[in-house]
């Protein structure tokens, strides 16, 4: 027997890898991708094929589905921190400290933090797991991306001791799908040693690095006197290396450890001189943008314009309610087109580029935007992975520029893997659809 056909229409479909479709249509089968085009072409297809379909029609917009590319979904139950205001990573992080051994019931609140994006229209994650109960949030609530093992605060003789074992066996441990990997947190937080050996680690299983850089103001280059370079000598960690009076950045440090890499997408990289970016780019590493943490944290701004215009791989995250008011892609989207424009990117693509970092671009950043399980963009056999908007459509430049800077909150139903995972109420009174 074929699996039934459903045709989703729109008034605007935004497939990203095509022009938008004004009154356009995907036809998913079978969890995939099956027809994408001009509604009206997309019937007549199925009709000539002899393939019986029911229609969806949304009088909104259709996206591939959000990608999140960064959050630690365990963090959920710490919103009190989040709604804090902070003058900087060190003030953020004692208050974070603190309400991270107060106790929380991680496997609960990293299943409520899914919940909550996939309400938002999220349909893959980059998610980052400090602690084993929390490991399973994308597994269970069928969510696609990456689960990423957090590693911190090895020395290099406790890492060659046990850390190295312990490491190997949490990533083998994990539950997939989805993807797996491991997420060295900084290079201030590892002494060289770990952060030399994860790469190699996770390369011998085909898995993915994901790592803040360029978050804390510490980790900006600075110019320094020494003739050599720093990795002539034998200093143990990013901490020593200062102290040895080396004015070496965290991106050419990490860099220098071959961290980086097509298979590594870093978090923030709001500490980034020009230097810094042309490496990421060099070395084809996604960055994925976190402004309203940065905000929350008190940080300074990330070079978003300088980014846009230099042809940086971007991708979008919330980061945590542990520094984020809420798991909504969309207000991260909104609040970098603000940025871009305050720091003098005058483009009329920014829109676009946006709405392709928040999908795409996510999807690239965690390699799943090529092979089998392909997805943050919608084409014929990608997983049918689909967020509708409830925006009012008037022309493809004004609908999606209103989508980019106003679309917080609009988010009415998300699909993965062809199958309608959230539906509002709005959106149920509309098609007759639920989750
Ligand atoms: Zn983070």
């Amino acid at each position: 027997m074929t699996a039934p056909v459903i045709v989703y229409s729109a008034d605007l479909v935004v497939p990203i890898t095509a022009p938008p479709i004004p009154h356009g249509a995907i036809a998913v089968r079978a969890g995939r991708i099956l027809h994408v085009g001009d509604r009206s072409w997309v019937c007549a297809e199925l009709a000539s094929r002899g393939i019986a379909y029911d229609e969806v029609h949304w009088p909104g917009v259709i996206t591939p589905g959000l990608v999140n590319a960064h959050t630690h979904l365990q963090y959920t139950g710490m919103a009190a921190v989040g709604a804090g205001t902070y003058s900087g990573f060190d003030a953020w992080d004692d208050a974070f400290t603190d309400a991270y051994h107060s106790g929380s019931d991680w496997r609960a609140d990293a299943a409520t933090g899914a919940a909550l994006a996939l309400a938002a229209g999220t349909t893959a994650i980059a998610d980052v797991v400090t602690d084993p109960e929390a490991a399973s949030a994308l597994h269970d609530a069928r969510v696609h991306g990456i689960t990423y093992w957090e590693v911190m605060s090895w020395t290099n003789q406790e890492w060659a001791a046990r850390g190295r074992a312990e490491v190997e066996a949490r990533l083998d441990a994990l539950p997939s799908p989805p993807g797996t990997g491991l997420s060295p947190h900084a290079p201030y937080s590892l002494d060289v040693q770990p952060l030399h050996e994860i790469p190699d680690i996770v390369r011998e299983r085909g898995g993915r690095i994901h790592l803040h850089l360029g978050e804390a103001a510490l980790e900006r280059e600075f110019e320094h006197a020494h003739p050599d370079p720093w990795h002539s000598r034998r200093l143990g960690s990013f901490r020593e290396l200062r102290g040895a009076g080396f004015g070496t950045g965290a991106t050419e440090f990490v860099d220098q450890l071959g961290v980086l890499g097509p298979d590594c997408h870093i978090a923030h990289g709001v500490y980034m001189t020009a230097r810094d970016r042309a490496i990421l780019r060099s070395r084809g590493t996604t960055v994925a943008l976190c402004p309203r943490s940065n905000a929350v944290i008190g940080l300074d701004e990330p070079p978003v314009a300088a980014y846009l215009v230099e042809g940086n791989p971007l991708a979008v995250g919330t980061d945590s309610l542990s520094s984020s008011p809420s798991l909504d892609l969309m207000a991260d989207v909104a609040a970098l087109h603000v940025l871009a424009r305050s720091q003098g990117y005058t483009g009329r693509d920014l829109s676009e580029l946006l709405l392709r970092a928040a999908t795409l671009g996510g999807a690239h950043a965690m390699g799943l935007d090529t092979g089998p399980d392909r997805t943050g963009y919608l084409a014929v056999g990608a997983l049918a992975d689909l967020t509708f908007f409830d925006i009012a459509v008037t022309t493809v430049d004004d609908t999606i520029e209103h989508l980019v800077t106003a679309g917080t909150g609009t988010a009415s139903a998300t699909v993965i893997s062809g199958e309608v995972r959230h539906a509002s109420t709005a959106f149920t009174e509309q098609t007759g659809v639920t989750a």
